[in-house]
């Protein structure tokens, strides 16, 4: 929902440009005056080094937008009111999806950032209230900010007897009871709908029996796990309105990605019709694709660089120039430019370390420029976010390098450049960050910094699979039992089951049912099933990977973040080294039963990297491909995982210091894998010599983790692998590659689904990378328990022809 819906960036008729969804803060964007184009700003920034590290430039061209007529349903009164804040008329795609939902068809408007998507549900959701005095909306947003932002939209519009209001966890008790008895227009969360309105449902009757909408903003953020509970967190509202009588219309607004019916009909369970025709205007964007390149194999003495700040990989053999390193300097040098930037960063140390050295670098130069440059990220607390945001907004700051698009707030567009350093993982959302850049009838510079791995290293040299590709699938699974059965469980305690419910809640809800009964939280009776508890059941949406962590300063108490609970054990272990806004802390203590982190400020010249081992055993098998000597399986798998030990390495050249031991507890996982077994007869037929088997499936599975994201929105630390040239349960050489999740999440189903296409990717990215034994572009990763050893590039690829040559197409 970033963005601009006013139809006429030409115009000087609106001046200052009012942008439906965006704050006044957002008007005073214009930062400093016209600096370089983004052509010259490319040319300056790729003379800098010895070798062209630019692999591709694609012209993003500006398009002009396609208005349309007003629907003939929209009242006056409110086509007035969106003229007044700089919409003269709606874009194509807009008025066709308002004019569907208005039909009463459940609808998804599925285009780039700053399409205006918001319009198409004001438009239906707003003429409803005003015809209907009594309607009601429920809007849904992925996060507090969001929500309170589309409020400030609403609220503008000044329409009558509208009464919009915010009711998530910041809402005083006070006006609780006010919003749900008068306003008709209630912005709030799925935590706050599951946490909330749906278990005081009979409070929220008057609200919920008129309910004409449900609108479901940046829907595609409800994807793998969490994307499962919201889908049946859905379903129960569905059930509520049913019981009141109501049936809402679902509007819902997404990224850019692929085949977006089908996954707002999972997630919603309706059938649902996709609009995703951009028709809006759009500034054109340089896009440039960006490879730091090879260094020296003797690394530390050849390069003024150091290999590596962060850790986030091993750098055994060669290595490329770290994207961070890569990104700082570019940050800086657009900075020192004048260039409005924001960098985009994966990882939060990745954030911190990119700003601090783009600092170092700017003082270097100009003492006191350095100032211009924060770090911002999720962990940080609210207000320092805001402020950080308002200074870039206001031209204070010239650079920022973030974590990712949900936590910036949506005012944040209009930038002049955009730096990605390394894939984040999908296309949908390297389109999101790269649409921040551009100003209207402004061009705008992007850069995707390659990150030293498989699958960047791979798109930067086959950019037809960014520009040529159509966005991913949004990947969620309703049926997943450890996401059903507490849903159901929600569910009872809010109104007994009945049969009927059953279908609702799809597949697996019987016997998700029958083993609840079975563990006695649910009673059967004639009439259905019933929650036999007085406390309501305890589940977190978001609990995946447990509750946050949080990083408490020693000598002052002071709160300085939190971490989620799933990277706790690698990122605050005792004596790990966190940085926080450039600061650098050393952790004393991690209590895990209090869920804190006690730290204290220390600039150690190391930085520490942890260490974890698995176990993985065979529980069942879902399907299989029987290919000859190739076998393919999907099915359920325990995984134990415990992190173990961790390395320090200096800072300056990635030479490990030591390797020190942890205790920490082991974590399990019932979860959803996808493997392929070989017979040892075709690897030696293939060449595969016995000794070199380990070797060459280790690193197949490094690959082929790597290039998953390819096929579905997951990141490859949403899953994880194992292989072994013997596994007990297949009694074969044998790859895992499973869910990091409990109970799966749909990425091993999709691996399955599309094993040959994945496989293939998987193996030109081994085979096209330039290194000669293997590396972090190809079949080294950045979590492997085993120090990335043994590693066998060229019987990889060997194990991968076998499997490509017997797998059905
Ligand atoms: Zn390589
Ligand atoms: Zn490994």
């Amino acid at each position: 929902m970033q963005g601009v819906t006013s139809n006429d960036f030409s115009s000087a008729r609106h001046t200052p440009r009012h942008d439906l969804e965006s704050s006044p803060a957002a008007t005073v964007s214009a930062g400093p005056g016209p600096g370089p184009t983004p052509a010259d700003l490319l040319r300056r920034l790729r003379a800098r080094g010895a070798g062209d590290p630019v692999t591709h430039v694609e012209r993003v061209p500006a398009r002009a937008g396609v208005p349309a007529p007003w629907p003939s349903w929209a009242p006056a009164e409110l086509r007035a009111a969106f003229a007044k804040r700089g919409v003269v008329a709606p874009w194509q795609h807009q008025a066709e999806a308002a004019n569907l939902a208005y039909e009463g068809q459940h609808v998804i408007v599925a285009t780039g950032t700053a399409s205006g998507k918001s319009l198409a549900y004001q438009m239906p959701a707003l003429s409803t209230l005003r015809a209907d005095p009594r309607a009601t909306v429920l809007y849904l947003a992925p996060t507090k900010a969001l929500a309170a932002d589309q409020l400030r939209a609403v609220a503008a519009l000044e329409l009558e007897g509208v009464r919009p209001a915010c009711y998530d966890g910041d809402t005083p008790r006070a006006e609780r009871e006010w919003i749900r008895r008068h306003s008709r227009f209630v912005l709030t969360n799925p935590d706050m709908l599951h946490h909330g309105i749906l278990p005081g449902h009979a409070q929220w009757s008057g609200f919920l029996r008129r309910l004409a909408y449900v609108v479901i903003d940046e829907c595609h953020t409800y994807r793998g796990v969490f994307g499962s509970h919201v889908a049946h967190v859905l379903r129960r509202l569905r059930r509520q309105c049913a019981r009141f009588g109501a049936t809402p219309v679902f509007v819902l607004a997404s990224a850019t990605s692929g085949d977006p019916a089908t996954a707002a009909g999972r997630l919603t369970g309706l059938p649902v019709t996709a609009v995703t025709e951009d028709a809006s205007p759009r500034g054109g964007v340089t896009f440039a694709l960006w490879e730091p390149p090879l260094l020296p194999p003797d690394t530390g003495t050849g390069s003024p660089v150091p290999p590596q700040a962060t850790g986030e990989h091993d750098d055994l053999h060669q290595v490329r120039r770290s994207a961070l390193r890569e990104t700082a300097d570019l940050l800086a040098d657009t900075v020192a430019e004048g260039v409005r930037t924001l960098a985009f960063v994966r990882s939060r140390k990745g954030a911190e370390v990119v700003a601090a050295n783009a600092r170092r670098s700017l003082d270097d130069a100009v003492p006191g420029l350095g100032d211009r440059v924060a770090a911002y990220r999720g962990g940080y607390l609210r207000e320092e976010r805001r402020e950080l945001e308002r200074a870039l907004l206001h031209g204070d700051l010239l650079g920022l390098a973030s974590t990712n698009a949900l936590e910036l707030g949506v005012d944040l567009i209009g930038l002049d450049a955009v730096l990605i350093c390394g894939y984040p993982g999908t296309r949908a959302s390297l389109w999101q960050q790269a649409g921040r850049a551009g100003r209207s009838g402004q061009e705008a510079l992007a850069v995707l910094v390659a990150r030293d791995d498989p699958l960047d290293t791979y798109l930067v040299h086959h950019p037809e699979a960014i520009f040529g590709a159509p966005v991913e699938a949004t990947v969620l699974d309703p049926a997943n039992p450890y996401v059903l059965a507490p849903q159901l469980a929600c569910a009872a305690a809010e109104a007994p089951l009945t049969p009927a419910d059953l279908v609702l809640f799809g597949d697996g809800a019987k016997e998700a049912v029958d083993q609840l009964v079975a563990a006695g939280a649910l009673r059967q009776r004639p009439t259905g099933w019933y929650w036999r508890h007085r406390e309501r059941p305890e589940v977190d949406l978001r609990g995946e990977g447990g509750a946050p962590v949080c990083v408490v300063e020693s000598s002052t108490g002071r709160l300085l973040g939190t971490v989620d609970g799933g990277s706790s054990h690698f990122l605050l272990h005792p004596g790990a080294v966190y940085l926080h806004q450039g600061v650098s802390y050393v952790v004393d203590d991690l209590d895990l039963a209090d869920g804190c982190a006690l730290v204290h400020v220390e600039e150690p010249d190391w930085s520490t990297h942890a260490r974890d081992v698995t176990d993985l055993s065979v529980v069942s098998v879902r399907s299989y491909v029987d290919a000859g000597p190739v076998g393919m399986f999907l099915g359920e798998v325990d995984v134990t995982s415990q992190v173990v030990s961790y390395q320090r390495r200096r800072i300056a050249t990635g030479e490990v210091i030591d390797t020190r031991p942890l205790d920490l507890p082991a974590r399990e996982l019932r979860t959803v894998a996808v493997w392929f077994t070989l017979s040892p007869r075709s690897l030696t037929l293939a060449g595969v010599q016995p000794a070199d088997v380990p070797g060459a499936l280790h690193a197949a599975e490094h690959a082929a983790i790597g290039l998953l994201p390819l096929m579905a929105t997951c990141d490859r630390w949403d899953i994880g692998g194992l292989s072994t040239a013997v596994h007990p349960d297949t009694e074969a050489p044998t790859v895992f590659v499973y869910d990091g999740h409990p109970g799966g999440a749909g990425f091993a189903e999709r691996a399955y689904g599309t094993a040959s296409a994945w496989l293939r990717a998987t193996r030109d990215a081994i085979a096209e990378c330039g290194c000669e034994t293997g590396c972090p572009s190809c079949v080294q990763s950045p979590k492997c328990g085993n120090g990335n050893n043994p590693l066998s590039k060229p019987d990889a690829i060997r194990v991968l022809d076998v499997v490509l040559a017997n797998l059905p197409g």
